[in-house]
């Protein structure tokens, strides 16, 4: 049986996507054999590949003028390969810091050049976002790098930070494809595949070509924007199993009726949950009111001592990995493009019958 999969990442996957790929899965498309098993230079792989990338510059309006990497290394590769691609160690770049993954890519990036914190809401336990008049951008900065969900936290930014000439970098990790966006207003976009793309393995890199050619000597070759898109990013052996499910997710995201529609639905699942848990007193979720993230929930009960009561009961309905990330407790849902509004349904019915019991 299916459960409601409410982990963090890797999390749910489309379940007509899972099909598919199970259909296909020992022969696919007559090769006698699986996606896995084919060279990732043979034209079928390279069609498989392709499609992969139309789709996604089809979905998020993603100009000619920008290049799309499909790399390894995950997010993680990329808070160094940011600084690596488009500074020299004396460059100074601007980062603002809203929680756990800010600080992960902040401590990379101070490895290669100098970093300036634009904004830190460390006062509001990072529950906040930073008002957009408050940043202190530096005039000439390499970029600006910000993190537009916090996975963790569950703070996500009301608006785009408007950078003017210097290049914005998004780790768009836990947000990409969740709600149309402006591309053109981006630099760089980098997302781990493992929450709303596909499997873990892959990263996609969305970069303006302006911008290639900048990459310090010592980069490895793996990280290199300017390489990889030379070699549609396939330098070396991609993930091909990976990229193969990305491209069902952006197929699945596209009959769903594209980002607009994804919008709608997550937008409603995230307010369901939300009011839910604020109409309650035993939930609470400690997030400023206008920087709530749709896609990841966390939220506390009133007797913590509950908590494990609360997961045991929850796994026992059918609803699983609601544990809070290990460094905050509590509990998180989240709530990507693949978990359909029943899922939420069914955590907020599962949520009050709790309270009604043990509140
Ligand atoms: C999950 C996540 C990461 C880390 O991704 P990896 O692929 O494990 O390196 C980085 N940033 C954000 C916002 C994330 O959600």
């Amino acid at each position: 049986m299916r459960v409601f999969n409410f982990a963090a990442g890797p999390a749910t996957l489309p379940l007509e996507v899972l099909e598919q790929a199970r259909e296909e899965l020992t022969d696919w498309r007559g090769c006698g054999m699986s996606v896995m098993e084919i060279s990732h230079r043979s034209k079928a792989f390279v069609s498989v590949a392709e499609e992969a990338e139309s789709l996604l510059r089809e979905l998020m309006g993603i100009p000619d003028s920008y290049r799309v990497l499909f790399l390894q290394g995950g997010a993680t590769g990329q808070f160094a390969a940011v600084p690596l691609n488009l500074t020299r160690p004396d460059s100074v770049v601007d980062y603002i810091n809203t929680g756990s993954w800010s600080k992960k890519a902040i401590a990379e990036a101070k490895q290669y050049c100098r970093v300036n914190i634009a904004a830190d809401e460390a006062e509001s336990k990072y529950t906040t976002v930073p008002d957009p008049a408050a940043l202190k951008l530096t005039p000439g900065a390499a970029y600006v790098h910000y993190t537009p969900n916090e996975t963790i936290g569950g703070v996500e930014f009301p608006y785009v930070p408007d950078t003017g000439d210097v290049p914005l970098v998004a780790d768009m990790s836990s947000t990409i494809l969740s709600r149309p966006i402006d591309v053109t207003k981006f630099g760089v976009i980098y997302a781990g595949a493992q929450k709303n793309i596909g499997p873990s393995g892959l990263c996609v890199v969305i970069v303006r070509e302006d911008l290639l050619g900048r990459v310090r000597p010592e980069t490895p070759s793996i990280l290199n924007y300017t390489a990889m898109a030379k070699d549609g990013s396939m330098l070396n052996t991609p993930p091909t199993f990976a990229w193969y499910i990305a491209g069902l997710v952006f197929k699945w995201i596209k009959a769903q009726g594209g980002l607009a529609a994804m919008a709608e639905r997550n937008r409603v699942k995230a307010e369901m949950l939300y009011r839910a848990i604020d109409e309650s007193g035993f939930y609470r979720n400690p997030v400023a009111k206008n920087c709530r993230s749709w896609m990841n929930v966390p939220f506390t009960l009133a007797r913590p001592e509950l908590d494990k009561k609360f997961l045991e009961e929850a796994e026992a309905a059918g609803l699983t990995n609601l544990a809070g990330h290990r460094s905050v407790g509590g509990m998180r849902a989240s709530i990507y493009n693949a978990m359909p509004p029943e899922g939420v349904d069914a955590l907020i019915a599962f949520m009050r019958e709790f309270e009604r019991r043990y509140g």
